[in-house]
């Protein structure tokens, strides 16, 4: 199993080689070189397996043997995927089913993604990135020095899965009193040696700014070791496909049964997974791309013209973490439309990187027979799918969710189980549930007054020769 880039012209690479790097080398991004298939017979021996096992069926498909080898690993993802990590459960839930599902109602589920440390999804790849990483940094007697800005989830989830990581330090730069008392708790009370928090005077544009300065001095950047854990890395993409399998297996019974998977959706790497599991013989009729008002992805979905927005013209919304002007993993999507072809990705994409926008309405046809149907939702229904949820199922969502299960009732069919991915908890996003039901949601008993522990982090002006000065001081 080789890597190639969406645009054909970077040389193939391992599963290892590709994990700590960002982008290829001719702007692309990684993909398989083929999808290994699972048939009837596959899928009935996956149907009753534990995550471990589920994860290890098709992680070990993607990552040749000679690259990590099998007991390798299985180790990996035997220390990842444990009720330990991921034990926030609603009630009545198993916490060693790692992502267990909420029937709603007939052929109407939630598949909770969100039991990791952080309480959102991103916790499902990045745990195990982290573990990957260590693996391979202490394999190769390498380390690395992981810079990013973040408004909230990702860094928090980065940090969470590499705290205590051999040969990996985090820098992660938010916007200073931008985010929400427990988001800034969540990241700001590790106390751990390679995880430094830096908290920017400025907004969250600037913190981006920063890290993409000290990323462009190529030479600060080998010297330094600087690397990356953004949306766009295929290891998160990977272990995201595992969980449409375990879903699928929750709700049939037998391998003949197609589900539908509704996603709420930012820079399209969670609805990407669904993709490739599908692509992989999963038997998934629909793909449902849920966005917020910010709806560049159902825009395409609906019209075919894919027109990113720039960061000026993105709404702040009560979904936060689907806020995006662009959605950095689409062009895995178009490349698999496109047959794999890296030259026709490259010309959408001159359009694209100029600010430009593509217009591919006559593939519209071929874009249905990938399963893909979207719809957006706002403020005004998310506070309604809030309310409706817990008034009829007694269940509580959060804002992104929420997202996910408005446009999913709006391509229910009967008799197809319809799966909404809980991207988050409603702990994570107090204000707005508090806003739509009026009381603060339940939080993890172990998160109790995560607000009033000791944090550490450094306060920095919008400087990138004070962020270059900080890592060079502790990496000496
Ligand atoms: C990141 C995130 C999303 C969007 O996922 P993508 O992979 O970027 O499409 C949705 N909901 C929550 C809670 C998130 O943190």
């Amino acid at each position: 199993m080789k890597y190639l880039s969406t645009r054909g012209h970077s040389p193939a690479l391992s599963f290892s080689q590709i994990l700590l790097g960002g982008l290829a080398p001719d702007g692309g991004l990684y993909m398989p070189d083929k999808y290994p298939q699972f048939d009837d017979v596959d899928l009935t021996a996956m149907r009753d397996m534990n995550y471990r096992d589920l994860a290890f069926a098709i992680l070990s498909r993607l990552i040749a043997d000679d690259d990590i080898p099998a007991n390798d690993l299985r180790a990996i993802i035997d220390k990842t995927y444990i009720a330990e990590v991921y034990g926030f459960t609603r009630k009545g839930q198993q916490a060693e089913d790692i992502t267990p599902t909420v029937k709603l109602e007939d052929d109407l589920y939630l598949l909770s993604l969100s039991n990791g440390p952080t309480l959102a999804f991103k916790d499902m790849a990045m745990q195990l990135l982290g573990n990957l990483f260590e693996y391979v940094l202490t394999k190769n007697g390498e380390t690395t020095n992981i810079l990013g800005a973040t408004s909230g989830d990702t860094g928090s989830a980065a940090e969470y899965a590499m705290r205590g990581k051999k040969g990996v330090r985090v820098f992660m730069l938010s916007p200073h009193k931008k985010m929400s008392r427990f988001q800034t708790a969540q990241m700001f009370s590790l106390q751990d040696d390679n995880i430094f928090n830096i908290a920017v005077n400025g907004v969250f544009d600037d913190c981006q700014d920063m890290v993409k300065a000290v990323s462009n001095d190529a030479a600060f950047k080998a010297k330094y070791k600087i690397g990356a854990v953004n949306s766009i890395n295929w290891g998160r993409i990977v272990a995201q496909v595992v969980y449409y399998f375990k879903g699928y297996f929750a709700v049939t019974d037998s391998n003949d049964q197609k589900v539908d998977f509704s996603v709420p959706s930012g820079n399209f790497g969670n609805v990407c997974a669904g993709h490739i599991a599908r692509m992989m013989g999963l038997p998934i009729d629909k793909l449902v791309v849920a966005t917020n008002e910010n709806d560049v992805l159902d825009e395409f979905f609906r019209t075919g013209v894919y027109r990113p927005r720039g960061s000026a013209n993105t709404y702040h919304t009560s979904s936060p973490s689907m806020d995006i002007s662009k959605a950095s993993n689409f062009e895995r999507f178009i490349y698999d439309l496109l047959d794999q072809n890296g030259d026709k990705v490259r010309e959408l994409w001159a359009g694209v990187d100029q600010g430009g926008a593509f217009d591919i309405q006559q593939l519209l046809k071929k874009v249905r027979t990938f399963g893909f149907v979207s719809g957006s939702s706002n403020h005004e229904a998310r506070m309604k799918t809030i309310r409706a949820t817990n008034a009829k199922y007694g269940v509580v969502i959060d804002t992104h969710t929420a997202d996910g299960l408005k446009v999913a009732l709006e391509y229910k069919v009967k008799g197809t189980p319809m799966i909404v991915l809980e991207t988050a908890l409603p702990a994570k996003f107090e204000d707005a549930l508090v806003e739509a039901l009026g009381d603060v949601p339940p939080r993890p008993a172990s998160l109790d007054g995560i607000e009033d522990l000791p944090q550490k982090f450094t306060v920095m002006d919008v400087s990138v020769d004070a962020i270059k000065t900080f890592i060079q001081e502790k990496v000496a």
